[in-house]
């Protein structure tokens, strides 16, 4: 498989100090990469550009644009009581979204088999109209309305595998039939949301998945709850678009979080999408999220990206 991987330096320049959601976090990723010459030099790289204003409404509101960019210029430096911003976070957040709309082209047209969006700020909390949880737009539904609308497709999976619910992510499709949420997270923990019972809503019911996981849960259970997951997305929306909000928080060790999967879970994990996908001929897009263990996640990363490639 040829796998893309859309980066840009810029996403260097979301500068949060000593937040654990820093630039050090892409620094060790990309080392992890670079380190492994064969892999490194096997991925296409894409260079991604700032998601247009029409990208980003299909799931927020113009008024959280206007907000982010005036916080953003007035030089205010947080957005809620842990969403850090800097001056250049306003133009970064949107080539962190535009690089979900890039790796959806990437895949759609064929330049790559799947691809893996190596992004800063993370987005599956940012919902229709608030920034928050280290998020500033929704990178992951982001692309995947980019994709029903340039492209047309009519069934999108959103798989989540951070250790956190991604409530904007589930915000933004609750009601849509069209987009199908499935959540593995740690609960009860942040943000609250994410029961069993949380299903979705009108015509959307029955096409949002929480699977709830108490904290240390083993590693095989997280892993069958998951592939029952897909299972259920199966039946009820076989996808023509993948795309994993692929958040390695939900890794043992992690500092913000208290879930047990070890690197060889994610790989299984990202084979068992790649199964899923070849059966209903789907392209599948990764696109980063959470992970804070600076002297794991390189590593973590690097295996997801060799299993997208294998
Ligand atoms: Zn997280």
């Amino acid at each position: 498989m040829a796998t893309g991987l859309v980066y840009d330096p810029a996403y260097l320049k979301h500068r949060t100090g000593r937040h654990p959601e820093n630039a050090e976090r892409m620094r060790r990723i990309l080392e992890a990469l670079e380190g492994d010459l064969a892999l490194w030099e096997s991925l296409v790289k894409i260079s991604p550009r700032p998601a247009e204003d029409q990208d980003i409404t299909r799931c927020h509101s113009s008024q959280l644009i206007d907000h982010i960019q005036s916080l953003c210029e007035s030089g205010e430096s947080l957005v809620d009581v842990d969403t850090i911003i800097c001056p250049e976070s306003f133009g970064v957040s949107k080539l962190a979204a535009g690089a979900a709309v890039a790796a959806v082209d990437a895949v759609i047209t064929g330049q790559a088999d799947n691809a893996f969006a190596l992004v800063r700020p993370p987005g599956h909390h940012a919902t229709p109209g608030t920034a928050m949880g280290f998020c500033l737009f929704n990178n992951a539904a982001i692309g995947a309305r980019y994709a029903q609308a340039r492209y047309g497709l009519e069934r999108v999976a959103i798989i989540d595998w951070d250790v956190h619910h991604g409530n904007g992510t589930q915000d933004i499709f609750y009601r849509d039939p069209s987009v199908f949420y499935f959540s593995t997270h740690q609960y009860p923990y942040y943000p609250g949301t994410g029961s069993l019972e949380e299903r979705g809503e009108g015509e959307g019911e029955g096409f949002n998945l929480n699977i709830p996981l108490g904290p240390g849960t083993e590693a095989r259970l997280h892993r069958e709850a998951f592939i029952q997951g897909l299972n259920i997305i199966e039946q009820k929306l076989p996808p023509d678009l993948i795309i994993i909000s692929a958040g390695f928080d939900s890794r043992r060790g992690d500092p913000l979080g208290g879930l047990m999967l070890e690197d060889s879970d994610f790989s299984d994990m990202t084979r068992r999408v790649l199964d899923l996908a070849d059966k209903h001929s789907a392209r599948v897009v990764s696109v980063l999220e959470g992970g804070y263990n600076l002297s794991a996640l390189g590593q973590t990363v690097k295996t997801h990206i060799e299993a997208l490639r294998s």
